[in-house]
């Protein structure tokens, strides 16, 4: 359905920067709608367990977090839309946002669509995703109590992961491609510090085992070539995150990461299309530096505004 109003800005993602930008459109009182693809806003920050790094809430849960975002987008008279975006026109001056069920004009637009887990790419994964392959430790975690897994990766997501499942688990094999992790020293130090998980260094998932279900992974370290299977009852794979940038390839600037080209102005190549939060070009993706994000970008709209219309 063609949507006849223009928007002064189309928000496309409600992530935390897709969040923020709503709230700072509100407060410019820009005419703006958020597109929403998922059934519930946040983000990435939906699967986190816990989030101890945002200033004034300190021990949030993630999901919490996601619910406060939205409530003061709502408070503030933010409108949303569920709706997945499919092409765009951005060659005109008025871009064309093209969804599954709307058609929408504005004058600009945020990208805010954020990132998604990187997979291993090794047999077994796709196979046996839901039948004990996850992505993530939060959402499926309770369904391994008293059982053995293994968590993937090295970063902060992969340090949590463990952390959280170490509470439900008997036994958490924390596999690493190097001999130091890359996620936070407080992370490390609470990982070190805990019983039920083994670190196991320098080593590599080549196989995920099991018919109808998980059964075990099959492993090579590194430094040694050593081959081993370990039995476990499911794996978390937690080895980062790609942009989800697909749609918008064809249009802007994209790094070699696929992540869209932009300073903190959130500029993009194409006059008019700004670019908040984890799928920006950025040193630190947190959900401190997103809503930073959705409140630049928010700001060079306005300029923009100022001047081209
Ligand atoms: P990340 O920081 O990029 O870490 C990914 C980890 O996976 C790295 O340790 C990496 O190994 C490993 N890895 C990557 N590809 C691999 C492969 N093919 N096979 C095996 N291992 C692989 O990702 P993340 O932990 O998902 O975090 C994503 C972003 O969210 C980060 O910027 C993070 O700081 C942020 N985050 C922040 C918080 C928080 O502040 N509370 C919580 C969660 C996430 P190498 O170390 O060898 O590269």
């Amino acid at each position: 359905m063609e949507n006849l109003e223009i928007y002064d800005v189309v928000i496309i993602g409600s992530g935390p920067s897709g969040l923020s930008a709503s709230i700072y459109a509100e407060r410019a009182k820009l005419k703006s709608i958020t597109i929403e693809k998922q059934y519930m806003s946040g983000g990435q920050v939906l699967n986190t367990y816990e989030v101890d790094n945002y200033p004034g809430l300190p021990e949030i849960n993630g999901f919490d977090m996601g619910q406060k975002f939205r409530q003061h987008a709502e408070k503030l008279g933010s409108q949303f839309v569920k709706d997945e975006v499919l092409e765009l026109d951005i060659t005109d001056k008025i871009k064309t946002i093209k969804c599954k069920k709307n058609t929408f004009k504005a004058r600009t637009v945020i990208i805010a669509t954020g990132a998604q887990h990187r997979m291993l790419e090794v047999p077994g994964e796709k196979e046996l995703y839901g039948k004990g392959v996850s992505y993530c430790a939060t959402c499926d975690g309770a369904f391994y109590k008293e059982k053995i897994v293994a968590v993937v990766g090295g970063g902060d997501v992969a340090l949590e992961d463990a952390i959280f499942l170490s509470r439900i688990c008997k036994k958490i094999y924390l596999i690493h491609r190097r001999d130091e992790f890359r996620g936070a020293k407080i992370l490390q130090e609470k990982v070190f510090s805990i019983d039920n998980i083994e670190v196991i260094w320098d080593t590599v998932v080549d196989k995920i085992e099991g018919d109808k279900e998980v059964t075990g992974i099959t492993t090579t370290n590194r430094k040694t070539n050593e081959t081993k299977t370990y039995n476990i009852d499911g794996v978390f794979v937690a080895i980062g995150i790609v942009p989800n940038s697909h749609i918008f390839e064809r249009h802007l600037n994209l790094d070699d990461s696929n992540y869209i080209i932009a300073n903190e102005d959130c500029k993009t190549s194409v006059d008019g299309v700004f670019v908040a939060g984890d799928v920006r070009t950025k040193a630190l993706r947190q959900v401190v530096t997103a809503v930073s994000d959705g409140a630049n970008a928010i700001t060079s709209v306005e300029k923009y505004l100022a001047t081209e219309f």
